[in-house]
């Protein structure tokens, strides 16, 4: 999927619909209960390491959307007359049952997903601390009062829960994503509905059954498989009340649009095109292990991944060699063999497509400085790309526009921060960036004019941690409130003010209106 910002339909980019016999079927969670879809399709879901079909996933649609929307409006009442500690005490035990099976859970990341261990590890970890920040809830839900308004008069603003909520994930993090927003939305007292990519949903049936063995109530948080129809039935289905989206631009202004026609509070996270800079004062050999991790991480196949390095003045001389020295160490291979740093990426299609992106680039004229269209030693029937690198990329080439999502690093060359900043804020999208120096001048000078969300400094495209919020600008994201941080109780609450006056005491004298006073 590149990240192109025109407007969907259906037929665009429907899954095709394979399914191999044979395979386990999986069921929606729905009500409490695992349930066979209603809807006839069923999609492969496959190890990218080695073609293997893990599952197959059914393309649900309207009717099985509208059977979990039933159990999570039912549920809700009920939910949301729980007290916020007792609520809490599930995310508690969610946080614990997720510490204690972290190798489980990152091991279903690497089988459907690809990326190596080491990364899904550190992946379930970042879903451990968006868990543990929801702990907090009963803090940061409170509202806040104004005495004396008026006189003998108050105002409070208390917040309550939005309702039947529903999230739309993407592939590329199975068990981060659905944690952004999952344990904020039942904490905050709403009931939940998950529609995962089709092409990862086993990581999200182990989550729902760690849901299960920790007692929570049936409907809280429901479970539904499923493409395009599942997800046109969450955007017109009147008893969803917000949704939340991670995917590409192309997608989350398609969600964005539809989603706020039928009024629901919607945000909408979409891809990226992150810049890296180098100023020549940056320290060499920890700047490449940044750029390289930020490249190459996940396979490239990351939101926040360093997909443009513009090295800046005589940054080119001091780096160039040596991120070409260390990017041709990356060993790609199947996630499981600790050898492996570079993971395949997500199916066949998404590997032709990175081929196609690379051909390009060389047509355009750019040249191939890591060539990874051919990686040795790789497991055969997998999706492997090795580390590449694109060097003199110019401004309008494919590989300078397009989100490659794969191993791809595109090399631009400036001669001025000024043209630094001007390159990154000339693209649509506007979600993380790093710039390499020890100047605090030219720090202050970037972060201040650079158009994106989330800046890092020395440090690999950088995800804010889970306590603070995370987004991107531009195209990378539609709607006003981020995920997690503070944010997050922002998009899962409701405001209500009440402004309220007692007369007995005032008039009377007394703060008890007795019987015998009443005439
Ligand atoms: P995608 O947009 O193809 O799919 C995301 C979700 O939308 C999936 O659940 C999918 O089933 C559904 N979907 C896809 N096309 C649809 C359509 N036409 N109609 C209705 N539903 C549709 O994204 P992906 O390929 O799964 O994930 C990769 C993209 O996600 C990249 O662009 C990446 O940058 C982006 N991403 C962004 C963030 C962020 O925080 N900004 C985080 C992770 C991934």
């Amino acid at each position: 999927m590149t990240s192109q910002t025109r407007t969907l339909t259906q037929e665009d980019t429907a899954p095709v619909a394979v399914a191999t016999p044979g395979a386990r079927i999986l069921q929606n969670y729905i009500g409490g209960s695992w349930v066979s879809a209603k809807a006839p399709g069923l999609v492969d879901v496959t190890n990218p390491s080695n073609g293997e079909v893990l599952a197959r996933a059914p393309l649900s649609g309207k009717s099985d959307i509208e059977a979990a929307v039933a159990a999570a409006s039912a549920a809700w009442p009920e939910w949301r007359s729980r007290s916020i500690g007792e609520r809490a005490e599930f995310i508690y035990a969610l946080r614990e049952k997720f510490r204690l099976r972290i190798d489980e859970l990152a091991a279903s990341v690497t089988k459907e997903g690809g990326k190596v261990l080491s990364d899904a590890r550190a992946e379930v970890s970042r879903a451990i601390e968006v868990i543990e920040v929801a702990c907090a809830s009963p803090m940061t839900m409170q509202g806040r009062i104004l005495e004396g308004v008026a006189r003998g008069i108050n105002s409070e603003t208390i917040r309550q829960s939005v309702g039947v909520c529903a999230a739309i994930t993407p592939f590329n993090f199975p068990a981060m994503v659905p944690m952004w927003f999952l344990p904020f939305a039942i904490v905050c007292g709403n009931t939940f509905i998950l529609k995962p990519s089709e092409q990862v949903p086993l990581t999200s049936e182990l989550m729902c059954h760690i849901l299960e063995e920790i007692g929570l109530p049936p409907g809280v948080v429901n479970l539904v498989h499923g493409a395009h129809d599942a997800v046109n039935g969450i955007l017109d289905s009147p008893g969803i009340r917000a949704v939340s989206f991670v995917g590409s631009v192309s997608t989350a202004k398609y969600i964005y649009r539809r989603a706020a026609e039928n009024g629901k509070r919607v945000q909408a996270l979409g891809g990226a095109k992150n810049y890296m800079i180098v100023m020549p004062d940056a320290v060499v050999d920890k700047t490449v292990a940044n750029v390289l991790g930020s490249a190459f991480g996940n396979a490239g196949q990351r939101c926040m991944a360093g997909s443009v390095l513009v090295t800046v003045g005589s940054a080119k001389e001091k780096i160039m060699d040596r991120l070409k020295a260390e990017a041709e160490k990356v060993i790609a291979g199947d996630g499981r063999d600790p050898k492996a740093s570079l993971g395949p990426v997500i199916s066949s299609a998404a590997c032709d497509r990175i081929h196609d992106a690379i051909e390009t680039g060389v047509k355009e004229g750019a040249e191939v400085l890591v060539d990874g269209r051919r990686p040795r030693g790789t497991p055969s029937g997998g999706n492997f790309i090795g580390p590449t690198i694109l060097n003199n990329v110019k401004p309008g080439m494919h590989a300078a526009t397009d989100e490659i999502f794969g191993p791809v690093l595109s090399v631009m060359h400036v001669e001025t921060l000024d043209e630094a900043i001007a390159l990154v804020n000339s693209d649509h999208r506007g979600n993380g960036t790093s710039i390499f120096t020890e100047n605090g001048a030219a720090v202050r000078e970037y972060s201040r004019r650079v158009e994106v969300g989330m800046v890092g400094v020395n440090i690999g495209v950088a995800a804010s941690p889970a306590y603070f919020p995370f987004s991107g600008w531009k195209d990378s994201a539609f709607g006003d409130l981020n995920v997690h941080g503070w944010d997050a109780v922002e998009f899962f609450t409701r405001k209500k003010t009440v402004t309220s006056r007692y007369f007995s005491a005032g008039e009377t004298g007394k703060y008890f209106v007795e019987q015998g006073d009443k005439k």
